[in-house]
């Protein structure tokens, strides 16, 4: 939790934005499913209903992941809500034109299952590009060329693995093969437009 609000406190920073404020709520003043949410211009989190860092069985949620719904990765993610709204002329129930717009052009697969819609589809990608960087260039990269093009600085220039220096092997497996899917699917040089 305090790694990730530094995170996106830096990320703000270098992308010359207001970070917005943090809340968080206990357990039993919380009556969500889901542990976090943002409503302009606030996070509003619940760590116990985070997950936790996981390292065996069902549970693949590791700082910098692609799969990352602990505390670090939602308050990321929240804050990719946060820069839609922000660089969005639209915004309908907290959804901008920004992520819709991004997703058209990007074209690209949704990171996680989370994707009900465009805006979260472009959230979970938003958590990537502040959390590992490296790691969306590799594995959606017209995704995190759309977000560099549109002027969004990242704050971590380290290779992925060094982004996930302390994971699990299977969690670095698992990167290393969507990396070479990635790499299978779109050759460098090529282009989709
Ligand atoms: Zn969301």
């Amino acid at each position: 939790m305090d790694d990730g609000k530094a995170l996106i406190a830096s990320f703000c920073t270098v992308n010359n934005i207001g970070c917005p404020p943090v809340v968080q709520y206990p357990a039993d003043a919380w009556p969500f499913d889901a542990c976090a949410y943002y409503r302009p211009t606030q996070i509003n989190i619940c760590v116990p209903k985070c997950a936790a860092i996981g390292t065996v069985g069902r549970a693949w949620s590791y700082p910098g992941h692609i799969i990352d719904r602990t505390p670090y990765g939602v308050l990321a993610h929240e804050l990719g809500h946060h820069i839609d709204v922000l660089n969005s002329t639209t915004v309908d129930r907290y959804r901008g034109n920004f992520s819709v717009e991004l997703r058209r052009q990007a074209n690209e697969p949704k990171l996680t299952n989370y994707c009900p819609d465009d805006g979260e589809w472009a959230a979970e990608m938003l958590r990537l590009f502040i959390t590992n960087p490296d790691l969306l260039r590799a594995i959606r990269p017209r995704t995190h060329a759309a977000l560099i093009k549109r002027g969004l600085k990242p704050v971590h220039t380290d290779g992925w693995r060094s982004r996930l220096a302390g994971a699990p092997e299977r969690t670095i497996a698992l990167c290393a093969r969507r990396v070479d899917e990635a790499a299978t699917l779109s050759p460098k040089g090529s282009s989709n437009g």
